[in-house]
């Protein structure tokens, strides 16, 4: 998968083009999943505003980097503290 530039003005030049920009650029802050605490009740999925949880057969795998933006909404939402977010540089 290619990773585009984002055109000057943030101008969607085509649909559907989402995939293309690697977002996951812009984060300061990353969201850290913890297997262990995770019951798959799901939420962070449903709340993740750019669709960065993933999810195999019904249950969450991890976190997709290169386009979660580190917005902290799924931490906040995780009923059982399963996800943490910490410094993208630490
Ligand atoms: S920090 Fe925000 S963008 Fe990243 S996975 Fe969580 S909800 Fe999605
Ligand atoms: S919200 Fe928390 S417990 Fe629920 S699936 Fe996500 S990480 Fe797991």
């Amino acid at each position: 998968m290619s990773s585009s530039k984002m055109p000057i003005g943030g101008k969607i030049i085509k649909p559907g083009n989402a995939k293309e920009y690697k977002t996951g650029s812009w984060r300061n802050k990353k969201p850290v999943w913890d297997e262990k605490k995770c019951i798959h009740c799901l939420r962070c999925f449903l709340y993740c505003p750019d669709g960065a949880v993933k999810v195999k057969n019904g249950k969450v795998v991890g976190i997709n980097y290169d386009y979660c933006k580190g917005c902290g909404i799924c931490a906040k939402e995780c009923p059982v503290k399963a996800i943490k977010m910490e410094n993208e540089l630490s």
